[in-house]
This record gives C-alpha cells, sequence and structure tokens, in this order.
C-alpha cells in the first residue's frame, strides 16, 4: 500500500510564485484546482502509471496527463525515439520522412480518413476543421451540442441563449457577439431539437460538430440512433459532420469513435494521443475534401512547427504501440474489472453512484440516473467529488481535479496498481457519504 501523503508544502510553494509569473498561477485553468482543494500537485516525474510531486509524495495517476498518455508515463519506447530524433535537431521547416512515416500509419489503418493535417494542438485541429468545412460549403453557421468542449476556439466557446432561440451566447470575454450568433447549441441525445432545426436553417449549416463520445463535461454516452441521425440530417442537408475525436479517437479503439459506432463522418479531428505525450493535432478527412486545403486548395491553414519532427517520432512511437494485437481489448477488460468492482461495493453501501465506462475511460457520477447530456449533471454532486479528490489525494491517487472531468486508464496501470486505486477509491467513498 502506497504511503499516506502528509506535505504538499513545496507544491505550496511553487504555485505562490507561480502566481507571480502566470494569470492564476497556471497556463490551463483547470490545473488551478480551483473546483479541488489545495494546490495543485507540481509533478517533477512520472513513471508507469506514477506521478511524483516536488514534495516526493508519489500518487497513481488517472489523469494520464489528461488523455494523451494512453500508454503510460515515461513509455521507454517512445522516450527512445525521441531521444534519438532530438540529437539529429529539433526543427527544421521543412517535410521529414517521420511525418510520412506518421501520417501513412494513420491513414493505412483508419477506414474513416484519406488525407491528413498535422497541426500542434487539438484546439488548432478544431479551428481548422471548421474554417474546412466552411470552405467547402461555402456557408457559415455551425451547429454544436451543449456539454461537449472542442478547445478554446471562438466560435465554440459558445453556450445556448436564453429563451427559444438556439443562437449561442459566448461562454468567455474577448468573443464577439457577430461570432457566436453563427453557432447554433442543441443539447446532446435529442433528435427532435434537431430535426426542427435542420428543418428550419438546414441550408444555412456548414457542419454539425461533435464529441461523438462526450468526454469533457461527465462521460455523456450517446445512443447510436443519435449519431446516425446526425449523419442523416448532414447528408439530407448538404451539411458536413465533423466527429472531434481529440479524445476518443485512438482511445476507443485505433480508429476511435468512428468505428466503435460505424459511422463515417466527413471531418475528423484528433489531438492528445497522437503525438505520445508531445504536442500534436491533426485533422483529417476524404481526398476530395482534404483537397480544399491549401497549397493545393482555397482553405488556407499553416503552422511553424507542424509536424515537428521530434513530436512525430513521439507520436508514431505511440501508435506502433496501440496496433499490437488485443491492445484495446486489454485496456478495455482491465477497466471494466476496474469500474466493476467499485460499483460491487457502492451497490452493496446503497450509494447512489454510477461510473460510466467506455474504452479505457471511466467517470464518477454522482447518481444512478444514466446521464447523456449536460443539464442532467447536478452542479451539488460536485461537493461530493471535492471531497473524493481531496480524500484520494491524501491516499495517493490522483484523478483530474473537477469532477466533470473523466479518469483514464493507461497500459501501465497493472491489476495490482487497480486493485490498490479500487481499495482507496471505496475507503474515501465511504468519507464522502458519511460527510
Ligand atoms: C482536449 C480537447 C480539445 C482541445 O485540445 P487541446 O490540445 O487542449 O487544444 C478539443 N476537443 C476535444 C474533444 C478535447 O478533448
Amino acid at each position: 500500500m502506497e504511503a499516506v501523503i502528509k506535505n504538499r508544502e513545496k507544491s505550496a510553494q511553487l504555485f505562490a510564485e507561480a502566481k507571480e509569473y502566470f494569470p492564476g498561477g497556471v497556463n490551463s485553468p483547470v490545473r488551478a484546482f480551483k473546483s479541488v482543494s489545495g494546490p495543485p500537485l507540481f509533478i517533477k516525474e512520472a513513471d508507469g502509471c506514477r506521478i511524483t510531486d516536488e514534495d516526493d509524495n508519489t500518487y497513481l495517476d488517472f489523469c494520464c496527463s489528461w488523455g494523451p498518455l494512453i500508454l503510460g508515463h515515461n513509455n521507454a519506447k517512445i522516450r527512445e525515439d525521441v531521444i534519438a530524433t532530438i540529437s539529429k535537431g529539433t526543427s527544421f521547416g521543412t517535410p521529414t520522412k517521420l511525418g510520412n512515416e506518421l501520417g501513412k500509419l494513420i491513414i493505412e489503418n483508419n477506414k474513416y480518413i484519406d488525407k491528413v493535417r498535422f497541426v500542434s494542438s487539438g484546439t488548432e485541429a478544431v479551428m481548422s476543421a471548421i474554417r474546412l468545412a466552411r470552405g467547402v460549403t461555402g456557408r457559415d453557421k455551425i451547429i454544436k451540442f451543449e456539454g461537449c468542449y472542442h478547445g478554446h476556439v471562438d466560435s465554440l466557446l459558445v453556450k445556448a441563449g436564453s429563451g427559444l432561440a438556439t443562437f449561442g451566447e459566448s461562454t468567455s470575454a474577448g468573443i464577439p457577439e457577430a461570432f457566436a450568433k453563427e453557432t447554433l447549441v442543441l443539447p446532446l441525445g435529442d433528435s427532435q431539437a434537431l430535426h426542427e432545426l435542420m428543418m428550419k436553417m438546414g441550408d444555412e449549416i456548414a457542419c454539425i460538430i461533435i464529441e461523438p463520445i462526450p468526454a469533457n463535461n461527465g462521460l455523456l454516452l450517446q445512443d447510436k440512433a443519435f449519431l446516425e441521425c446526425l449523419r442523416k440530417k448532414c447528408y439530407k442537408h448538404g451539411a458536413l459532420l465533423i466527429f472531434d475525436e481529440v479524445i476518443s479517437g485512438l482511445r476507443v479503439g485505433f480508429e476511435g469513435a468512428a468505428h466503435h459506432y460505424g459511422i463515417q463522418p466527413d471531418i475528423l479531428t484528433y489531438g492528445k494521443i497522437i503525438g505520445g505525450g508531445l504536442p500534436v493535432g491533426a485533422y483529417a478527412a476524404s481526398h476530395e475534401i482534404m483537397d480544399h486545403v491549401a497549397p493545393v486548395g482555397p482553405v488556407y491553414q499553416a503552422g511553424t512547427l507542424s509536424a515537428n519532427p521530434v513530436a512525430m517520432s513521439a507520436g508514431y512511437a505511440a501508435l506502433k504501440q496501440l496496433l499490437a494485437p488485443g491492445f484495446y481489448e486489454e485496456m478495455e477488460r482491465k477497466t471494466k474489472n476496474f469500474v466493476a468492482d467499485i460499483l460491487a461495493f457502492t451497490e452493496a453501501e446503497g450509494m447512489e453512484v454510477s461510473i460510466p465506462t467506455i474504452g479505457s475511460i471511466f467517470w464518477i457520477a454522482f447518481t444512478k440516473e444514466r446521464i447523456i447530456s449536460a443539464d442532467q449533471i447536478d452542479p451539488a454532486s460536485m461537493e461530493k467529488f471535492k471531497v473524493l479528490h481531496h480524500e484520494l489525494l491524501q491516499r495517493g491517487v490522483y484523478l483530474g481535479p473537477s469532477g466533470y472531468e473523466v479518469g483514464f486508464i493507461s497500459a501501465a496501470h497493472t491489476e495490482a496498481d487497480l486493485k490498490i486505486a479500487a481499495e482507496k477509491m471505496k475507503e474515501c467513498l465511504k468519507i464522502v457519504f458519511k460527510a
């Protein structure tokens, strides 16, 4: 059993210092631990499924850098290849053989795409995919769903406006109202609302974008029928369907959610896992659609560090390992067992808990109701998560610091590690429900 955490002094000191340099002390907001207690952990190193903070506490990690590390931390093959590549230079601003190799590997093993463009983040991939959809269709309006996150793209930091209108309202300062108005927002899982909107405005819609496995606001698993409905409506009205697979792509299988549900989207976006822990994003589609992108077509998109050779070698080393026979089956089996172990306990104790899961993703919900849309999540349940997060941290288990975040299991989590984590989880849930 891992030690009880007593001291996070150095993390606290470093966080105080970081606040002088960075807004809120961080370079990405949720890292600040605002919705849980204590200072964020300052991690100095990690290996396998364990991370170590500056105070030398070690934690079993279920955040895995927010998803990219499906092979766990410090994967030997990725490390060796990155070191070999970096020893020959870090960036050339030219095409490289490494870029070809990763492109080929992805395309040859994903029947939903013919061509890909590498970028440097998920946000950039989505932003470019939206521009491409607009460029291809010659239309401006887009549809997104409440509860789906697509990075910090202007036109997607938008929620449903008040009243009857589905026209979006921005969720961030600094986004012109005129941009937000081009985005229409619908609830997840509501085919009727989609039908009505498409009847009214279908011929103005450039694209519908969805996380086919929404995993940024809880895990809001959709019915296949709903995703099929999106597909049909897009065909009918000449709009493009974008699957934002920045989390789900390469996570629920090499071909992601498209294959899981057997649905062919028009454009797909990737990120996180695709770079093996380095900054890579990608958007991909058929030849016809991708040939609208510059320098072949009129849709402009570029990047100084796009397809950076070091990142390409990390991505290649990672993705090669994901193609090993049985890789995804094993990940899913481990995750299912882990979840079932905890659920057997919460059921026996009569606790209001459910743990939706798919592939190696899981989410702890403080309800037994099946949750498919954002508005079903009770904000009050986040108080329970806060207690759970704190108690787990004290016992050396690290979950992402928000109850809206999902947990990730990596190939480096062994059965024994998961057993330890499940026992700690039970211990902590007892405290949560006593409080
Ligand atoms: C993480 C994420 C993004 C944004 O990717 P970044 O690399 O953080 O810019 C976009 N879409 C989805 C579905 C994501 O999970």
